[in-house]
């Protein structure tokens, strides 16, 4: 039995070996009955864990095995060895060299005719190669997965880092530079220790030629395996620092354009890379590169989508994003709609890239106001940028915002300043986002109607304003078909004597389907839709026929002033229009007064001269109103012919202000050094009177002396009234 079971074996072993030196893979025999031990290995075998036939015999599968080694595995092969039973897996082995690989086992136990185990054969296969591409392609997976929601491309690289380092199984810092400005810049890597952070950073200061640097590894790859026998300065800072050797990988474009490298810094010296691991740096740059290009593109069409084409600032989009986190994080603050009150002006005399370049300043400097550190910017419109802090500001905002134009924006190498209207509401807890902007937007609406800088809260009666006026402006054309609207006068009087001098024609609008509109809120509306030529003529029309029948029955003549717009000012026809109105009634034109108010257009001052001239020429007096709000240039009064200034009701409330005082005394001063009579408006106490009488203003008006009167009781007054002729 014993004998039988010799033969048996020896046959057995002897047919094994055959077979096993036929193999085209690496194979061992163990035997069952020794420990396990090795009793036979084919050349393919040997040369795979670089170890001799005569190491290898004798010894067990654990010669195979090294720190990496997992240890269930190592487990599950003993196990294996022990019940007799066929296993395959893959183990993280070592060759002699204590480089390691990935070792496919298949274990077969041979039995002889009784069942009895008596030997292992175990074929082995180094598949590192394919076990790389696996991890590779998860990388590569994962990568894009990350990169497709959003994360950036330093922590998808930092991934690739870490991955990169455990499929290569090698303690390594494993970095990845990109190019820029043909510089190397650090993007990510595996795990960065302070000292690597400080040798980048020595590097970073040594002034390394990057050129010729960049120029040798455009070649694939850059090793040194020795750092010792490297003389250069960065070769000793490395050194010097525990790095020993160092692998390069060009990172290249599919076009060959070099992108960056990615490298490998060993804190022991190493042999040269093997061919499969050189496959695998050979694999990986070409992701690291499709990652790139990936992400440029994304970043590409995310900044088409979410930024200004313009201006590169954030668009409405990206702000409405982000306020909806500000909601998650339940964050509370204020939005604000600014808009340059000259950005048309702008446009006009720059360009399109004028009213940009206005905006991108104006966010800018929004952006460095401290209080605004972590809020959204954002442009809205063409002709504003929104805001939204990220916390409740209160009475400082107002300030904050106004330093935004205390220096001059720079267009186009000029300087120009600027004023803001502002729309603000608050957003948070129980108004949502979208009704947040549209109360902001609300409040903006009412603040562009304002003269100067100026900044609206919303409240809730701003809604009902704007729901009238788009009601007025749905009446208007039928208002001016019906003549609707009508002057009402307000006597101009002689502050000395108290006679009346002239009259200020005021429009009035009952309409039929509105009632009583106030011109407050209809001369905006029709200043803004370009309606307001259509209002001034129908109020100089009834005032031409009235003049007209007082001239035709023999009465004491008035000069009467009309209000003319700036819009309707700066008409191409305006002149010419006027005349031939004037002509049209035979009403001789010195009983006529132009208000025109004062704007920012008049700036324009060699077309307003102008206009002006003619005007004076046909025999039309001249006013400018509403004089000190705003605009205020005591330049204007210097350069243009008008005969009479008013002097804005704003000033003649503040009259006990000393300063305020100063400024209209200033006024009247100057005026009358220029040969102008001197207005004072809206004086309502017998007080104001006084003191304008006392410092000097020829006429005034003002509830104080008439309220507007209607053109019968403007007929009736004078009726009784004997006054001298004017
Ligand atoms: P404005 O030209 O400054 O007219 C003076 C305004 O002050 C008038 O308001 C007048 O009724 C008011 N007022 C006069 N005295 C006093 C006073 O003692 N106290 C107070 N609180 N107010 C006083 P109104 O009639 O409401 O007109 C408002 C503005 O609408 C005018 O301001 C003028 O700019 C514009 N406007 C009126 N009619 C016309 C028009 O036919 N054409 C144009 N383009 N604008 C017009
Ligand atoms: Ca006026
Ligand atoms: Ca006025």
């Amino acid at each position: 039995m014993y004998k039988n079971n010799i033969v048996d074996r020896g046959q057995l072993y002897f047919s094994l070996c055959q077979v096993a030196k036929q193999f085209e893979s690496g194979l061992v025999i163990l035997d069952a009955q020794q420990q396990h031990n090795i009793i036979f290995a084919n050349n393919i075998f040997a040369s795979m864990v670089e170890y001799s036939n005569d190491e290898l015999i004798g010894s067990t599968l654990s010669l195979l095995t090294g720190p990496l080694t997992d240890s269930n595995s190592e487990a599950l092969i003993l196990e294996s060895l022990q019940l007799g039973l066929s296993l395959k897996l893959s183990i993280f082995h070592y060759r002699k060299d204590q480089t390691a690989f990935w070792n496919e086992l298949s274990i077969l136990p041979i039995r002889d005719h009784e069942s009895i185990v008596q030997f292992y054969i175990v074929a082995a296969r180094d598949i590192t190669d394919s076990i790389n591409v696996e991890a590779l392609i998860t990388v590569e997976r994962e990568a894009y997965s990350e990169l497709e929601q959003g994360a950036n491309i330093t922590d998808v690289f930092e991934h690739l880092c870490r991955h990169i380092a455990t499929t290569l199984q090698k303690k390594s810092y494993t970095c990845i530079f990109l190019i820029n400005q043909n510089r190397l810049k650090l993007t990510a890597s595996n795990a960065l220790s302070e000292k690597m952070q400080k040798i980048f950073h020595m590097m970073d200061n040594l002034n390394v030629d990057y050129g010729s640097f960049l120029q040798a590894i455009r070649k694939e790859r850059y090793i040194v395996h020795d750092l010792a026998q490297h003389s250069k300065e960065w070769a000793k800072i490395l050194q010097q620092n525990g790095i020993e050797a160092i692998w390069h990988q060009a990172i290249k474009t599919p076009e060959g354009e070099l992108v960056g490298i990615f490298s490998l810094f060993f804190e022991e010296s190493i042999k040269l890379p093997r061919p499969s691991e050189i496959k695998f740096l050979d694999r990986v740059a070409p992701i690291i590169t499709l990652a790139l290009k990936y992400f440029n593109q994304k970043q590409e069409i995310l900044q088409l989508a979410y930024y200004d084409e313009k201006t590169g600032l954030p668009n409405f989009a990206l702000f409405q994003n982000e306020l909806t986190q500000f909601y998650q994080e339940d964050y509370r603050g204020v939005i604000c709609i600014i808009e340059p009150g000259e950005y048309q002006r702008v446009v006009d005399l720059y360009g399109r890239q004028g009213g940009d370049a206005l905006l991108l300043q104006l966010a800018q400097r929004a952006m460095f106001i401290p209080a605004f550190e972590n809020a959204l910017i954002a442009r809205y419109t063409n002709s504003s940028v929104i805001l939204a802090s990220k916390h409740t500001i209160d009475e400082e905002l107002e300030g904050l915002l106004h330093e935004i134009i205390v220096e001059p924006f720079t267009i186009e190498g000029k300087s120009v300043y600027i004023t803001l209207k502002i729309g603000t509401s608050n957003y948070g807890q129980f108004i949502s986002s979208t009704e947040a902007v549209k109360r902001a937007d609300t409040a903006l609406s009412v603040s562009l109607k304002s003269a100067g800088t100026t900044m609206k809260v919303y409240d809730e009666s701003q809604v009902q304003t704007l729901q009238l006026e788009m009601e007025v402006l749905s009446s208007f054309s039928y208002a001016l078909k019906n003549m609707e609207f009508t002057p009402v006068l307000q006597p101009k009087v002689n502050i000395q004597t108290g006679q009346i001098e002239g009259f200020e024609a005021l429009a009035r609008w009952f309409s039929e389907s509105l009632g009583f509109v106030s011109p407050a809120i209809f001369i905006p509306v029709a200043e803004n839709t370009g309606n307001i030529h259509k209002v001034d003529r129908v109020i100089l029309r009834k005032i031409l026929a009235w003049q007209k029948t007082r001239q035709d029955t023999g009465k004491q003549m008035y000069q009467i002033a009309v209000n003319i717009s700036p819009n309707h000012f700066y008409d191409p026809h305006f002149v010419e229009n006027m005349k031939q109105l004037i002509n049209e009634y035979g009403v001789e034109p010195r009983y006529i007064k132009f208000e025109i108010t004062e704007s920012v257009e008049l700036e324009n001052m060699i077309r307003a001269k102008g206009i002006i001239n003619e005007l004076k020429a046909f025999g039309i007096a001249m006013s400018i109103d509403d004089f000190g709000v705003g605009y205020s240039s005591l330049g204007y009064l210097k350069e243009l012919p008008f005969d009479e200034i008013k002097i804005d009701k704003s000033f003649i409330d503040h009259l006990t202000d000393g300063r305020m005082n100063a400024v209209v005394r200033t006024l009247i001063q100057l005026s009358a050094d220029l040969n102008m009579k001197s207005v004072a408006e809206g004086i309502e106490t017998e007080e104001q009177h006084l003191e304008l009488q006392k410092i000097g203003c020829q006429v005034g008006q003002g509830y104080y002396y008439y309220k507007p009167m209607t053109l019968s009781e403007v007929e009736q007054l004078l009726d009784y009234e004997t006054l001298p002729p004017y």
